[in-house]
């Protein structure tokens, strides 16, 4: 099922994990709403800004949120929340123009290692009834541990 111009729903649904262990992920009909609405305001401008991105992760039922071990209020539990990457632009410079040019709940630089452009990903979240926060953030690995750090870190 096509979501957007350039999104399918399987793109939001699917999962290596789900798949392994043959969890379920399939969304509720507001759950389904819900991951429309992340998808048009968020991945379909990133798209046609930047051109093809991959999307890494979308919906997680809380069966497989608990087993890639999600936190326990993630927002990919409501559909709300898009994991993503493009190959031509690095990921600070794409959540820069995300900050700058749309609006957002949660933005978060994931574990971009401040050398390699690649590391790393891009956490969006967006919700529908207009209680957006457009806060930002950024994910670090120090001695094996996730730390968050308010704002956008380059
Ligand atoms: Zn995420």
């Amino acid at each position: 099922m096509r979501i957007s111009k350039n999104f399918w729903l399987s793109e939001l649904t699917k999962s290596p994990t789900a798949e392994r262990f043959g969890i379920s992920n399939d969304p509720s009909s507001e759950h389904l709403v819900n991951l429309t609405v992340v998808t048009h305001e968020i991945l379909q401008p990133v798209r046609e800004h930047f051109g093809v991105i991959t999307v890494n992760s979308g919906y997680r039922s809380p069966t497989l949120n608990t087993k890639v071990g999600g936190s326990k209020t993630s927002q990919h539990c409501n559909g709300e929340a898009a994991d993503f990457e493009s190959s031509r632009i690095s990921n600070p410079k794409l959540a820069a123009w995300i900050a700058k040019n749309l609006d957002f709940d949660q933005l978060i630089l994931e574990f971009y290692d401040g050398k390699d452009p690649n590391s790393g990903w891009i956490h969006c979240s967006y919700k529908k009834d207009g209680s957006n926060r457009k806060k930002t953030m950024t994910a670090l690995k120090i001695r094996g541990k996730t730390q968050y750090k308010q704002g956008l870190l380059s």
